[in-house]
């Protein structure tokens, strides 16, 4: 039978990786991700913030893409950035789009292995769940008629990514200005608005992952010895304490408030 050649193995230049910022953390958070994992990804490293910024244009060049979206933290504000990076991803041509915070740290080592393993002829939405449940909430519907719908989706602050053959599936809910109006329905965030297009709208499902971590959870709880196979990593606050990788390394918190993988010194590369 006639069959189509098999696809070449995937590559890291197959992955378009989106980051999403703003005016206020082009200092305190980007720098540190362009001093580290974005120098090793830079080829297919797209950052989305709301400002122009004379250093970071002269560091990432057409890499940097300004939207017009506004610098506040509200839904339709950070559902507009989501719709950039999928609009430009869309464009690309790539075959994955990966999602990643400003406060994230990220493995392209074990991304590609992730992505690969990953079953390239099917839907993929793969990320952390970001409940240990589907979350439930009502759907606008016309004539000011409400829906109750359930779905699972990844948590932003932890990453996830979505293959060409879905995010093609989605574009009627998510391109251009329509993810916008989708999230509208929801009234949640971008990431939810993810879940839900790809749950609600096309019948399809969250594949969780373990490899994805935000500072939502408590990340001292990730030993030395598993960081190089986790695809993301974060740091943050919670309760007034540092959430971070706990891995002793030149820099004191003070010096390097990310702590240790996604810090100025990179240790997960250097391990
Ligand atoms: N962010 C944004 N606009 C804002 C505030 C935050 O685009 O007004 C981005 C920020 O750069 C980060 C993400 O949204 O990539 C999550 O923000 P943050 O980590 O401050 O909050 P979290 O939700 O993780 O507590
Ligand atoms: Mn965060």
């Amino acid at each position: 039978s006639a069959s189509s050649p098999e696809p070449r193995g995937l590559l890291l230049q197959d992955v378009f990786i989106a980051v999403k910022t703003t005016r206020a953390f082009h200092r305190s958070r980007l720098d540190l991700l362009l001093d580290t994992w974005v120098s090793r990804t830079k080829q297919q490293t797209f950052i989305f913030t709301d400002s122009w910024d004379r250093g970071l244009q002269e560091r990432l060049g057409s890499h940097l893409v300004v939207t017009n979206c506004s610098a506040e933290h509200s839904h339709p504000a950070l559902s507009c950035k989501m719709a950039a990076e999928f609009d430009s991803f869309l464009a690309s041509g790539l075959r994955w789009f990966c999602h990643v915070d400003d406060d994230n740290y990220l493995n392209p080592r074990a991304l590609l292995q992730l992505l690969k393993a990953l079953p390239q002829g099917r839907d993929v939405y793969v990320g952390k769940p970001s409940l240990n449940r589907p979350i439930h909430t009502s759907e606008l519907r016309a004539h000011n008629r409400t829906r109750l719908v359930q779905f699972w989706f990844a948590t932003g602050g932890a990453g996830f990514c979505i293959n060409r053959k879905l995010a093609l599936k989605m574009a009627p809910w998510a391109s251009g200005p329509r993810f916008v109006d989708t999230s509208a329905l929801i009234r949640l965030p971008d990431d939810c608005t993810v879940g839900y297009i790809v749950e609600c709208k096309l019948g399809g499902r969250l594949r969780p992952s373990p490899l994805f971590h935000s500072h939502l959870e408590t990340l001292q709880l990730l030993g030395a010895a598993q960081l190089l196979e986790q695809v993301t990593l974060s740091y943050g606050v919670f309760e007034g304490k540092l959430n971070v990788i706990k891995l002793p390394g030149p820099f004191s918190p003070e010096e390097d408030p990310s702590s240790y993988p996604a810090g100025r010194s990179d240790h997960v590369t250097q391990l």
